[in-house]
């Protein structure tokens, strides 16, 4: 066989050396998803394209029809590899059934089959004859090859639809990608449209398709490796984005919303349309005052329809290669139910379960601090304790539960007597205490008086009864002042003397008031 070069072979030469460095990059990245399926594409390619120069440059007819041959081998398995390419990338794979393979693997045999005993049937082509001052072979096509050409333009518009759906539902950071993607699926389907249906052929001497597939290739080339994109598997990202619990917000530098997933819009309670761009103030305004200047974590609170929900938001900046703000990112976690538990665990701890006062343990450490504040800084400070009279009759004649509500109700009259620097506790059953900060003889004696006029001046009228009840209280109180002997200078000795007092009020017959006195 005699071959010979013509300068229109150069294009496909130059397509060819591309192609084998696409192979080579793909192959050498093989590790990551669908290069191995990128670089099977691209020897695909080649094959089609060595087949085609050579067919070209051979100079007889015999050599033309040998390659014509061989050169189906790379342009049917082509269209195929580009559709299992593009489910691979689009992450439609679990399309390519048992089915699929066994139909598109009977296509390709039967087509080869059909190629390779050309001799014998004219169903791919009939009559094959050099036309003088054309490289190409020229044949008159057999029904079979229709059929060919019909299956090849199906597989690549199934691919085009592929990217194109994929570019329509991938979120915006990865729509760049995505629309190369698209381009680079539409490039050959489009150039056979124009090339076939309106005979726009620029190059009549050549065969252009095979330009458009490496036109495509180098578009998805520079999307893939270039953008990294097999690397990081963009649907794999993105659904994993879409369907986090963890709400995702990315903000431009002029804190404009670029994208935000489906858990963001729940937890700030937005709707999904028209809020592209938005700056985030407007977009939720209890956000509006977050540190942007580095990384944080954040804790806020945003009106819900069920009560307020707080939010804990950690902020990270975007940066390039080249340290240039590319924006930012909040991460959103709903921690309402964890603050919920710790205030319910709080309250658990420190306060009593009926009265919702302090409880003894929690009186006791904030009375300690107080008394070595006092004592340190020379203060005075009182304490009062108070014990229901005759509380047991109330049980007996009422019952437990109505001694409850008589319980709550002496703590609320209480309360409402005191400052809210008190300290109001319940000591143990019916017994409570009080501490009041910077009070001296004058003032205290005036609080243990209002008080109990608060409990005993009026019946506490219980829930459902009709009776109300008279309720009593016994009370007695130390004074703390800097002159108080120094017996009595620790918090437990003061708590005992207003016990001791408290038990003078009983002795005294009760709903009285002793206040201790140095004698
Ligand atoms: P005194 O005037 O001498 O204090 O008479 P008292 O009946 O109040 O004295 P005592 O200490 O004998 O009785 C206290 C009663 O308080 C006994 C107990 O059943 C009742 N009690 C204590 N804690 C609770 C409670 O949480 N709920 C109710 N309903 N009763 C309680
Ligand atoms: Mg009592
Ligand atoms: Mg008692």
């Amino acid at each position: 066989m005699t071959y010979a070069y013509s300068p229109w072979l150069l294009p496909l030469l130059i397509s060819l050396g591309c192609l084998v460095l696409l192979g080579i990059y793909a192959a050498r990245r093989r590790q990551e998803p669908q290069a191995r399926t990128f670089a099977l594409l691209m020897l695909t390619l080649m094959v089609w394209t060595v087949c085609y120069i050579l067919g070209l440059a051979s100079q007889e007819l015999a050599g033309k029809i040998f390659w014509l041959r061989f050169k189906y081998i790379g342009s049917v398995s082509a269209p195929l590899i580009w559709l299992v390419f593009s489910l691979q990338f689009t992450q439609n794979e679990g399309r390519w059934t048992r089915w699929a393979n066994a139909g598109f693997g009977s296509f390709y045999l039967i087509t080869l089959g059909v190629v390779f005993t050309s001799d014998w049937q004219t169903w791919m082509w009939g009559k094959v004859w050099i036309e003088p001052g054309l490289l190409e072979e020229q044949v008159t096509h057999g029904w079979y090859f229709w059929f060919y050409v019909a299956c090849s333009y199906l597989l690549i518009i199934i691919s085009a639809w592929l990217y194109v759906r994929f570019r329509l539902a991938v979120p915006p950071i990865h729509q760049r990608q995505a629309m190369l993607m698209a381009i680079g699926g539409l490039v050959p389907l489009l150039g056979r449209i124009a090339l076939d249906g309106f005979g726009l052929d620029l190059i009549p001497q050549l065969d252009e398709v095979i330009l458009l597939f490496l036109v495509s290739a180098l578009i998805f080339g520079v999307a893939l490796f270039r953008f990294n994109l097999l690397a990081i598997m963009p649907v794999a990202y993105s659904q994993v984005f879409q369907s986090m619990g963890i709400g995702v917000v990315v903000l431009d530098p002029q804190t404009q919303l670029l994208e935000m997933n489906p858990a963001a819009k729940k937890l700030i309670g937005v709707d999904s349309f028209g809020l592209l761009g938005l700056p985030l103030q407007t977009l939720c305004p209890p956000l509006a005052d977050l540190n942007l200047d580095k990384e944080n974590i954040a804790d806020r609170v945003l009106p819900g329809e069920e009560g307020a929900r707080y939010f804990r938001i950690r902020v990270t900046l975007i940066h390039n290669r080249f340290q240039r703000l590319l924006g930012y990112l909040l991460l959103l976690t709903d921690i309402t139910q964890q603050k919920n538990d710790a205030v319910a665990l709080e309250i658990l701890a420190t306060r009593d379960g009926l009265t919702g006062l302090l409880n003894r343990r929690t009186f006791m450490t904030l009375a300690a601090q107080e008394h070595q504040r006092a004592l340190r800084y020379f203060h005075s400070y009182t304490v009062i304790m108070f014990d229901l009279d005759h509380f047991k009759q109330i049980n007996d004649t009422h019952g437990h539960l109505c001694g409850d509500e008589v319980l709550r109700e002496v703590a609320h009259r209480c309360q409402e007597s005191l400052r809210s620097v008190d300290l109001l506790g319940r000591y143990g059953g019916e017994e409570f205490v009080i501490l009041l900060p910077e009070t001296g003889k004058l003032e205290a004696e005036v609080v243990a008086e209002k008080i109990r006029e608060a409990i005993g001046g009026t019946p506490v009228q219980l829930d459902g009864a009709s009776n109300s009840i008279f309720v009593t209280i016994s009370v007695g109180g130390v004074i703390f002042t800097p002159d108080t002997p120094h017996a009595m200078q620790n918090f437990d000795s003061i708590l005992s003397h207003a016990d001791a007092m408290m038990y003078t009020s009983k002795k005294a017959g009760r709903n009285c008031i002793t206040m201790w006195t140095e004698s």
